[in-house]
């Protein structure tokens, strides 16, 4: 049997677990995904031991994302975002890669939304973010990242400035997503107040496809304020379920179930 795991604190409410074994039942693969919770002062140690034991595969979440860079060998995606969700471990070092830049690629595809030669505009410049900017800007979209702590988003687009990212405070959405093709939700606004959201609904207009990557509720207050001014609206699952799908690919080398994964998110939220 091969044993895939998420690591992170805390893990007991993540929708993994039934996303992958949905996906390993429908192609009849011998295999488990179980949660683990390591000790934050011995994250080396458990992505080795994890290695050591014969561990097939593993995904990272908050708040491991970064410290387990040390630890593998870096894809150069996983490298440019600074942060892995998914370890494989094949012959040599773990190797590290970050399928979150995937799964936007994916949502927007699986939604027919075209990146290459857009305007994007992405809120929010932590983890989400990072990937989300990453995604857009090194898949041809010209890219602006807002965010509250405006030096953070400047340092963003300091780290991505090969790929021509600009920056600013949330007061440029204003005249940014008027203009923008493309607008995505990075930061954690709409998930505890579901009626709060993080750029003006006066701004949305009919030509935006909008991803929020909060995905509880699903329906948040951007994706309504967006359906209401005619926009494309791309929920956060998509984005989890394509990180998940890349995930499943990259460990077994066969093509997800797409669909199967998707119930089975759907099914929880
Ligand atoms: P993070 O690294 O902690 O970053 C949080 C971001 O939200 C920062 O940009 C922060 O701005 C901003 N923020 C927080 N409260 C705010 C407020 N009241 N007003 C304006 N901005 C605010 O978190 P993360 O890991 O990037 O996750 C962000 C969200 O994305 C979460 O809801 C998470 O569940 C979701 N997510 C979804 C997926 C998916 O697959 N769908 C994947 C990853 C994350 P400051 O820098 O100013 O603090």
């Amino acid at each position: 049997m091969d044993v895939y795991g998420l690591i992170g604190r805390p893990v007991e409410h993540s929708l993994s677990p039934p996303m992958h074994e949905a996906a390993y039942e429908a192609h009849s693969l011998d295999a488990r995904y179980v949660t683990l919770e390591p000790d934050p002062d011995r994250i080396g140690e458990a992505v080795a031991g994890a290695d050591a034991i014969g561990v097939a595969g593993l995904n990272v979440t908050v708040p491991f994302k970064q410290d387990v860079l040390p630890h593998v060998e870096p894809t150069p995606t996983a490298e440019a975002v600074g942060a892995v969700n998914t370890i494989t471990f094949d012959d040599g070092a773990p190797e590290g890669h970050n399928t979150d830049v995937a799964g936007v690629v994916r949502a927007f595809a699986h939604h027919d939304v075209e990146i290459d030669g857009q305007s994007a505009v992405v809120v929010g410049a932590g983890g989400a973010g990072r990937a989300a900017t990453y995604a857009l800007a090194d898949a041809g979209a010209e890219t602006f990242v807002a965010n509250r702590t405006v030096e953070r988003a400047e340092a963003l687009a300091a780290d991505f400035s090969a790929l021509g990212v600009d920056a600013g405070g949330l007061a440029a959405l204003d005249e940014r997503v008027p203009e923008a093709d493309i607008l995505v939700n990075a930061t954690s606004v709409g998930m505890d107040a579901p009626d709060t959201s993080p750029v003006p609904a006066d701004v949305l207009h009919e030509e935006l496809a909008v991803l929020d990557a909060v995905y509880s509720p699903l329906r948040t207050k951007l994706l309504r304020d967006a359906a209401t001014a005619g926009a494309e609206t791309v929920d956060g699952a998509w984005m989890l379920l394509y990180q998940g799908v890349a995930a499943f690919e990259r460990w077994t080398g066969v093509d997800a179930p797409v669909a199967v994964m998707n119930e089975s998110l759907r099914d929880r939220l």
